[in-house]
């Protein structure tokens, strides 16, 4: 049988290259906190990946903390805005009302009050933040690309709202290049969180980028979640993931050579159309900024296509990953004013951007034969 892999935006296969960093990674064990030798060299490698990793966003390698994923990433950031904000000053939390699972729960855990939710329209685009009653500030996490729209929010909107400003970035930088400190012309991310796994690298490896030049707030860097070995300058203890970590700098630098944003505009609306034109009684929820794309295909139980089309080959999602591929219809396509009905009939298709056209034709063929198929059954 063949096999057609459209989702990218759950994860992405490790390219030969990256593979071949971490292999030569795997040779040199130490420990790289050790100061002989082969301590040395671990910390070498770690250090060209922090860079390589901090080049791809623009920042300075000091600005790169490295953790297990854009999860840690994020509860590290909501834990710290509740440790800075949180006590005395009481300021509000803000997020969207799109944000992964990793962001929503870390409020929960770790923020001392219920957080305000700032809804995206149809496009993507974000309110403009009402600051007449009473405003004393706050602390904000709105993502830059949505995991299941496919939209990219205009965070810039947002620039003079809050005190500190955090985003995900993780479905982002997979796709087009971000200067971190010029972001549409202004340096106002304090915070920005990422995954290797969906741009090449392996999985349980991340980062977080902390702002060093933000002076809003008190605090030079992060607070950290947890206590140990004092790794990562103390900001992330636990023995570094050296060969995580260099296969992290090694997709990074694959991924930043790789960066063209005029032809990712033509195969997004090269893909929509063949998705569109191949899949019947389908329809594009979003017009998507990254190659994501949230299709409702009328008629048809969306857990059930996946599983339909999984049988036949063709790897696709309802939703993201982490919500599962449920019977519980998506919060994230709710909130963005989906009906439940839709949104239960709704999969998600991410193909890789360099997939030949003719393939991911004959992969939708594929998943319109499926839907054919669950309609009469
Ligand atoms: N944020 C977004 C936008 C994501 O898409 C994901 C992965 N689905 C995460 C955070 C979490 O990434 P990880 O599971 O690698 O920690």
């Amino acid at each position: 049988m063949r096999y057609f892999y459209l989702d990218s935006a759950a994860t992405t296969p490790i390219h030969t290259c990256i593979k071949n960093a971490m292999l030569r990674a795997m040779d040199s064990f130490g420990n790289p906190s050790s100061v002989y030798p082969l301590g040395l060299e671990a910390r070498q490698m770690v250090e060209h990946a922090r860079h390589q990793v901090a080049q791809m966003i623009g920042a300075e390698d000091d600005e790169i903390l490295f953790t297990s994923g854009a999860t840690e990433s994020n509860n590290i950031v909501i834990h710290h805005f509740n440790e800075v904000y949180g006590g005395t000053e009481l300021r509000n939390g803000w997020l969207s009302a799109v944000e992964h699972p990793s962001v929503v729960k870390a409020f929960e855990r770790h923020f001392y009050s219920a957080p305000v939710h700032i809804y995206p329209d149809k496009h993507g685009v974000l309110p403009k933040i009402d600051k007449s009653d009473e405003w004393n500030g706050g602390v904000a996490s709105v993502m830059l690309a949505n995991n299941e729209t496919g939209l990219v929010h205009n965070i810039d909107a947002l620039a003079d709202s809050f005190d500190c400003f955090h985003t995900d970035i993780t479905q982002f930088v997979p796709h087009r290049q971000i200067d971190i400190h010029n972001f549409c012309g202004m340096d106002f991310i304090d915070f920005a969180s990422f995954s290797a796994h969906k741009f090449g690298g392996p999985k349980g490896v991340g980062a977080l980028f902390v702002n060093r030049a933000f002076t809003r707030d008190e605090v030079d860097m992060v607070t950290p979640l947890f206590g140990g070995g004092g790794q990562e300058h103390g900001y992330r203890s636990g023995t570094e993931n050296v060969i995580g970590i260099v296969g992290m700098g090694a997709a990074a630098q694959y991924t930043m050579e790789h960066y063209d944003d005029t032809a990712l505009d033509a195969t997004i609306r090269q893909f929509a159309d063949i998705i569109l034109d191949t899949i019947p009684d389908s329809v594009l929820n979003f017009e998507p900024h990254i190659p994501v794309f949230s299709v409702c295909v009328k008629g048809v139980s969306n857990a059930s296509l996946v599983m339909a089309c999984g049988m036949r080959g063709v790897s696709i999602s309802a939703g993201s990953a982490c919500h599962g591929n449920g019977e519980e219809p998506s919060e994230v396509l709710l909130n963005m004013g989906m009906s439940e009905e839709d949104a239960l009939q709704t999969i998600r298709i991410s193909p890789p951007e360099d997939m030949h056209p003719d393939v991911l034709r004959e992969a939708c063929r594929i998943i319109a034969d499926c839907a054919s198929f669950l309609r009469k059954s």
